[in-house]
């Protein structure tokens, strides 16, 4: 109810109030009939008393519809539940609205609970989310995850930097769009299309690291499973990229260290085998003939047996169980130990081996019949190659810089050419022309790097000029690196 509403309630009241004044004071004075005025007088006082009877009910209704009005505001904007008060005119009308208020009340209640809900559910989504990404790019696997869409909804950062593609741009994006490798994507494609869940494939990909030409080439061991979408069909697929060059550079290099020791292992089996048969067909007439068989046999078993030892070095040093026993070693000692015993084959050829050292040499923290095996080497290949007459020097000195313990093993022999210096540490490897010279492994070397380098944590380093001489030096540090 509005103003205009009570406007007319007041005109309607005022009104008859006028004319039951119009009947009563008014009419008597016209000169009409009596009957007439009393009929009039009779209608304007009913009408006159009908309207004040009216007029304050009405007026009290219509108050009471604009505080109803008000209450129902109130409420709308408090959004609670309020009692709504009012006159036993409205009261029926109160209770209806009150009724439908509470039922409101009650559904608002229930959708603000469901909203609630749905915004924990949705934080928990967005944590699980979080929690599966930072799990992802712990991984040093590259990981792809494509839904229905064969778009990507999962990633990590070792994907992007593989396949290169950047992991903030990536979701929601075709898997076309985003992976360059086509191999990949068909890859991806296929185990879509098998339309079986259960389905899983490994596959060897060799591809650019980076995922762009010129890039490292590296070998992956490719990883697809079908994602269910809830019925029966593929709903996505997840991609593993498992970087495997190390493992098949590492199982080439095993089949290559096996096929050449079988073959460096077969020239001296070969020999003593010749040596034998020879022997029990009695081609040996004499017994210097046969003596000089017999050397020969004993030379070559001993490379074989020298050979196997050092392969067996290696390889555990390489595989981490070698044992070493560290001790405050005297680099001058040892030196002077291995002179005295390649003495007479230094004496043999006429070459003079001799050593210098400083005032005060410290002592090195190392494992002591490996270094006497290392300088040992050393000095035996300085003799091997150099011709008689020649010069083998030894040197210790302290090594302030490093503060490590050098020794250096310099020969005036045949030198080394400068295309063979990079491979001088490799796994048998022999300067050709050398064979005839003298006999040897191909392996002291690999076996003195390793011993200096992976097990001490010192520096091997070679210089040389063709037909003037070799210097070999290593450094051994004072404390060992490690144990610090
Ligand atoms: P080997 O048993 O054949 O001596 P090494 O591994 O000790 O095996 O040496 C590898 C090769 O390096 C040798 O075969 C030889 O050709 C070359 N070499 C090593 N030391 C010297 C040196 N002092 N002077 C010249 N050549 C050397």
């Amino acid at each position: 109810m509005g103003r205009a509403g009570i406007a007319i309630l007041l005109c309607s009241a005022i009104a008859g109030m006028i004319s039951g004044f119009v009947a009563v004071f008014l009419l008597p004075m016209l000169p009409i009939s009596s009957g007439i005025v009393l009929a009039l007088a009779a209608s304007f006082a009913l009408a006159a008393i009908v309207a004040g009877c009216i007029a304050p009910v009405l007026l009290s209704t219509g108050r009471d519809v604009i505080r109803l009005e008000n209450q129902i505001e109130e409420a709308i904007d408090s959004g609670s539940q309020v009692t709504l008060h009012c006159g036993p005119w409205l009261r029926p009308l109160a209770d209806a609205l009150t009724q439908v208020q509470s039922r409101w009340t009650e559904k608002v209640l229930k959708l603000n609970t469901r909203l609630r809900e749905l915004e924990i559910r949705h934080r928990l989504i967005e944590a699980e989310r979080d929690h599966a990404e930072t799990i992802l790019n712990s991984l040093h696997d590259a990981v792809l995850v494509t839904d229905s869409f064969n778009e990507i909804s999962l990633t990590n950062h070792r994907a992007a930097e593989l396949l290169g593609f950047d992991t903030s741009t990536a979701a929601r994006r075709p898997i076309d769009e985003v992976v360059h490798d086509p191999r990949i994507r068909e890859l991806i494609k296929e185990i879509r299309s098998s339309g079986v869940v259960t389905r899983q494939k490994h596959v060897e990909h060799a591809m650019e690291s980076n995922g762009e030409a010129g890039g490292r080439t590296s070998t992956f061991d490719v990883t697809l499973a079908a994602l269910s979408d809830g019925q029966s069909g593929v709903g996505g697929v997840v991609t593993i990229l498992r970087d495997i060059t190390k493992e098949r550079e590492i199982s080439q290099l095993k089949s290559d260290f096996v096929s050449q020791a079988s073959h460096e292992l077969r020239t001296p089996l070969s020999s003593i085998n010749a040596y034998v048969e020879m022997l029990i067909d009695s081609e040996a007439q004499d017994e210097a003939s046969r003596q000089e068989f017999y050397q020969i046999i004993k030379s070559e078993s001993d490379r074989v047996s020298r050979m196997i030892d050092n392969m067996l070095n290696i390889s555990r040093i390489e595989a981490g169980i070698v044992s070493v026993d560290r001790t405050d070693c005297d680099f001058v000692k040892i030196c002077n130990e291995v002179i005295e015993t390649m003495q007479p084959q230094a004496a043999a050829k006429d070459i003079m081996l001799s050593m210098k050292s400083g005032p005060l040499v410290y002592t090195a923290d190392a494992d002591r019949d490996m270094m006497h095996q290392v300088v040992m080497n050393l000095v035996s290949n300085a003799i091997k190659y150099t011709p008689e007459g020649g010069r083998v020097t030894i040197s210790v000195e302290n090594d302030d810089t490093t503060r490590s313990v050098m020794v250096t093993v310099a020969d005036t022999g045949l030198g080394i050419p400068p295309d063979a210096l990079p491979r001088l540490f490799e796994k048998f490897y022999r300067i050709e022309n050398y064979k005839r010279v003298a006999k040897g492994t191909g392996l002291g070397l690999n076996l003195v790097k390793h011993i200096v380098e992976t097990v001490h944590h010192g520096t091997i380093t070679v210089t040389s000029e063709l037909g003037m001489g070799s210097k070999f030096s290593f450094t051994i540090p004072y404390e060992d690196p490690t144990s610090r």
